[in-house]
Protein backbone atom coordinates (compact mmCIF):
# COMPACT_ATOMS: atom_id res chain seq x y z
CA UNK A 1 0.00 0.00 0.00
CA UNK A 2 0.77 3.54 -0.62
CA UNK A 3 -0.15 5.81 1.62
CA UNK A 4 1.04 9.13 2.46
CA UNK A 5 0.38 10.98 5.71
CA UNK A 6 0.77 14.51 4.33
CA UNK A 7 -2.75 14.57 1.74
CA UNK A 8 -1.57 16.44 -1.35
CA UNK A 9 -4.16 18.90 -2.31
CA UNK A 10 -4.72 19.04 -6.14
CA UNK A 11 -6.48 21.06 -8.22
CA UNK A 12 -9.49 19.42 -10.10
CA UNK A 13 -8.47 21.24 -13.17
CA UNK A 14 -5.19 21.04 -14.42
CA UNK A 15 -3.79 18.38 -11.48
CA UNK A 16 -1.38 20.77 -10.07
CA UNK A 17 -0.69 20.48 -6.59
CA UNK A 18 -2.03 23.04 -4.42
CA UNK A 19 -1.01 24.37 -0.93
CA UNK A 20 -3.39 23.74 1.80
CA UNK A 21 -3.28 27.21 2.95
CA UNK A 22 -3.92 28.81 -0.79
CA UNK A 23 -6.44 31.32 -0.74
CA UNK A 24 -7.70 29.50 -4.08
CA UNK A 25 -8.38 26.29 -2.64
CA UNK A 26 -9.52 24.26 -3.74
CA UNK A 27 -7.84 25.29 -6.84
CA UNK A 28 -4.17 26.17 -8.51
CA UNK A 29 -5.05 29.29 -9.25
CA UNK A 30 -7.93 32.19 -10.13
CA UNK A 31 -7.67 30.86 -13.32
CA UNK A 32 -8.99 27.80 -12.66
CA UNK A 33 -11.29 28.71 -10.26
CA UNK A 34 -12.77 30.68 -13.48
CA UNK A 35 -12.22 27.73 -15.63
CA UNK A 36 -14.47 25.51 -13.47
CA UNK A 37 -16.98 28.08 -13.17
CA UNK A 38 -17.30 28.03 -16.71
CA UNK A 39 -17.92 24.13 -16.91
CA UNK A 40 -20.64 24.61 -14.33
CA UNK A 41 -22.22 26.99 -16.13
CA UNK A 42 -22.12 25.01 -19.39
CA UNK A 43 -23.51 22.35 -17.68
CA UNK A 44 -20.78 19.81 -18.70
CA UNK A 45 -19.53 19.13 -15.33
CA UNK A 46 -20.81 16.23 -13.03
CA UNK A 47 -21.40 17.06 -10.08
CA UNK A 48 -20.86 14.95 -6.87
CA UNK A 49 -23.64 14.94 -5.07
CA UNK A 50 -23.63 13.19 -1.51
CA UNK A 51 -25.25 10.05 -1.40
CA UNK A 52 -26.63 8.90 2.00
CA UNK A 53 -29.50 7.17 1.06
CA UNK A 54 -27.77 3.83 -0.06
CA UNK A 55 -27.72 1.18 2.67
CA UNK A 56 -25.62 -1.71 0.51
CA UNK A 57 -26.52 -4.38 3.73
CA UNK A 58 -30.31 -4.53 2.81
CA UNK A 59 -30.33 -6.93 0.31
CA UNK A 60 -27.72 -9.61 1.09
CA UNK A 61 -25.39 -9.23 -2.14
CA UNK A 62 -24.51 -12.70 -2.64
CA UNK A 63 -21.03 -12.06 -1.25
CA UNK A 64 -21.08 -13.69 2.53
CA UNK A 65 -24.49 -15.16 3.35
CA UNK A 66 -23.27 -18.60 4.44
CA UNK A 67 -24.92 -18.84 7.65
CA UNK A 68 -28.75 -17.90 7.07
CA UNK A 69 -30.88 -20.49 8.88
ZN1 LIG B 1 -5.16 24.45 -11.60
Amino acid sequence: MTRKRSFQLRCPICKKSVKSNDPQLPFCSDRCRTTDLGRWASGDYVIPSPVTDIEPSMGGDSSDSAEDS
